[in-house]
């Protein structure tokens, strides 16, 4: 499995480098942006790591700072249904293999359906601020949910 992926459950925009990327604000408007480098055949079967992008395509430049939540993984509790990857509209939860790997903090915008969606109890998937330290949100897991008598 290769481990060039944008982000971690322990990634963030800080750890990742991500305020040296492009950001849309410097874009020229009015011109076209072409996502690849050069003319790629079946996209959709190679991973976004591997694929040779411009440094302004959706996925080289950083959205990152649009966030004001942040959702953070706890992978003691997730049991790897896929919801989260399934409803995200941003595909901002990396998976790999039916396997749920963490968040791409460069490319989520904070909105929250993944956390509402998890199943587990307590979720495995809760928003945070976006500039809570991780281990520290970590150390504060909701408990579990006991059913009323
Ligand atoms: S908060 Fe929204 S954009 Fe971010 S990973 Fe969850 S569903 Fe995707
Ligand atoms: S929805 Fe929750 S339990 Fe399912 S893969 Fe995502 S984080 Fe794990």
């Amino acid at each position: 499995m290769s481990q060039n992926i944008p982000g971690t459950a322990k990634k963030g925009i800080h750890e990742l480098g991500a305020e040296k990327k492009v950001g849309w604000d410097e874009v020229t408007q009015g011109v076209v942006l072409e996502p690849f480098a050069e003319p790629v055949k079946d996209v959709a079967h190679i991973r976004p790591e591997e694929r040779d992008y411009t440094d302004f395509s959706s996925y080289t430049a950083t959205v990152a700072s649009w966030r004001v939540l942040k959702p953070v993984y706890n992978s003691d509790i997730c049991i790897d249904c896929q919801n989260c990857w399934v409803w995200c509209p941003d595909t901002s939860i990396i998976s790999r293999d039916k396997q749920m790997l963490g968040i791409d903090y460069d490319h989520c915008k904070g909105c929250g359906v993944c956390a509402e969606v998890c199943p587990t109890n307590p979720k495995s998937l809760v928003m945070f601020d976006t500039n809570e330290d991780l281990d520290v949100a970590l150390s504060q897991w909701p408990e579990k949910k006991r059913k009323e008598k």
